[in-house]
């Protein structure tokens, strides 16, 4: 592929690679080892108008390609990263520290999905009509594109997510801007030339590489664009609605959580375990969907305790790019000291450490941003390790007695994106389900996706909902079109 070379990830502009405006760059720095994997564009104002300039250019084609037309590129979109698979694992694996098996089988394929499902969905995708019976009249939705779009989205799930937003804005008729986080910019980069390749008119995708104060802040500002589709953390989603309202632009905002993960004692022991230690640890913990925060039904709390730390002390902390790794390099040293700051302020009478709570070590890459899988015991949810999203390795237990203190315990919290329910009982599923403020539920599994399902959250996780039809709706104008006729 001829993407981008080594050491340099450019802006994708107007269909081709260019350098940043301003000449300003950053580090992008491999988070195994410290080294420096080579420099980034660090866009400003002016990258992003050359971006939108294109973008308006390529806007009517596109809008009125055939949905069979734009379904083809998409589908071949797909199909190219399916065919880069292994690179794009390299290169997401190297800039993020994930494990190189985590990228190879789930985030780049569902990256291909992303670009197959809404390829499809938008040759499905309806509108209603509704017949004003007795007054002569139908109504009918026209849904039209809402012409140039703003993706920007964060370096936990690279690829995966920069294409969850980008697919279905183009599927929908609309031209992208898109800004990828610039901790992980080099497969967003990659995606540019697979479009290319793919036949996407020049201009309808336009990476703009760089810092979020920089080229996001330029973005979320710009008076041509539509919409902005926002995946990334709390305090920065409510920066973006502060500067997005006044300015009227359509906005989804997918934003952190803090998970309850509530474990009773008539839930299938053995699958509970097993995947609590995938929703605690999967990509070093760095999911917004972690469930972070476990409560386990009191008459199996010390068991699952002494399981749960037993399991978590056997996983392999090591380099991102060893197949055996199952929990590889926090994403950077910024992010990695953070975590580790929760350890140092622990308050002995609120929790204890059980296992972990300090860097890794691994052989051979001691600059590398390493932290051992960490489980510690709290004493109430209202201590900073239960309200905090820390978005590491570190997750927190803590034992209830009965439905009311643990829906109570569930809710009591900012963020409201997913929760975990482990039980038999489908009467009790039902109950929690309805009481339980957040976006996603998972019954005896964890992040189980179905990409028709609506995804997002409730109270600080975000705003409004993608995924499926939601997403088209989201990236859409509804018209209400009036007809009268005479009998
Ligand atoms: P972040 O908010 O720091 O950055 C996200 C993106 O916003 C990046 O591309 C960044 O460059 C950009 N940005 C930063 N400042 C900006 C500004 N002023 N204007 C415009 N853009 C700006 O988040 P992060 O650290 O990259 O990601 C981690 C966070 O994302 C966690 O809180 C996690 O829970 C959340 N997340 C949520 C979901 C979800 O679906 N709800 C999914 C993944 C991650």
């Amino acid at each position: 592929m001829n993407r981008v070379n080594s050491s340099t990830t450019l802006n994708f502009i107007n269909g081709k690679y260019c350098d940043p405006v301003g000449d300003d760059w950053l580090e992008n720095i491999n988070p195994a080892d410290g080294t420096l994997l080579g420099r980034i564009a660090n866009s400003t104002e002016q990258d992003v108008e050359n971006a939108v300039i294109a973008a308006s250019n390529a806007q009517s084609n596109w809008s009125e390609s055939t949905l069979e037309q734009r379904s083809r590129i998409l589908t071949k979109i797909g199909d190219l990263i399916e065919k880069n698979l292994e690179s794009l694992a390299i290169i997401e694996s190297e800039d993020s520290g994930k494990p190189i098996d985590r990228a190879r089988t789930i985030e780049i394929p569902r990256a291909a999905s992303n670009f197959h499902f809404f390829a499809n969905a938008i040759t499905q995708f309806s509108s209603e009509s509704h017949e004003s019976v007795g007054q002569n009249a139908i109504n009918f939705t026209l849904r039209q594109p809402l012409g140039v779009v703003g993706c920007i989205s964060p370096w936990n799930l690279p690829l995966y997510l920069f294409t969850w937003k980008i697919a279905p804005a183009l599927a929908a008729g609309n031209c992208v801007i898109a800004k990828p986080s610039e901790l992980t910019p080099r497969t967003a980069s990659m995606l540019g030339d697979l479009c290319n390749r793919a036949g996407l008119p020049v201009g309808v995708l336009n990476i703009v590489q760089g810092a979020g104060t920089g080229a996001g802040q330029a973005i979320l500002e710009h008076e041509k664009i539509k919409a902005i589709s926002f995946t990334g953390g709390t305090a920065t989603g409510e920066h973006v609605a502060r500067v997005v309202a006044p300015k009227f632009k359509k906005l989804s905002l997918e934003l952190g959580g803090k998970n309850p993960n509530i474990i009773f004692a008539d839930c299938n022991y053995e699958r509970a375990l097993e995947t609590t230690i995938h929703s605690s640890f999967a990509n070093q913990g760095q999911i917004c969907l972690c469930g972070s925060r476990i409560f386990v039904e009191s008459s199996v709390y010390e068991k699952f305790k002494a399981d749960l730390v037993a399991r978590a002390s056997q996983l392999t902390v090591g380099h991102p790019s060893k197949t055996e790794t199952t929990i590889g390099a926090m994403v950077s040293g910024d992010h990695y000291r953070k975590v580790l700051s929760y350890f140092d302020e622990i308050e002995p009478t609120e929790a204890a450490i059980l296992c972990g709570g300090k860097p890794a070590t691994v052989e051979g890459h001691a600059q590398g941003f390493y932290i051992e899988p960490t489980v510690i015991e709290v004493q109430h949810n209202q201590c900073r390790l239960n309200q905090e999203e820390i978005f590491g390795p570190v997750v927190t237990l803590m034992p209830f007695d009965n439905e009311e203190e643990v829906i109570a315990m569930a809710n009591d919290v900012k963020y409201g994106l997913s929760a975990t329910i482990w039980t038999k009982d489908l009467d009790r599923t039902m109950r929690l389900s309805k009481k339980i403020e957040c976006g996603v539920i998972w019954i005896n599994t964890w992040l189980m996706r179905d990409l028709r399902t609506p995804f997002g959250g409730m109270k600080n996780s975000g705003v409004g909902r993608e995924g499926g039809l939601e997403a088209l709706r989201f990236f859409t104008e509804p018209k209400n079109i009036c007809i009268a006729f005479e009998n």
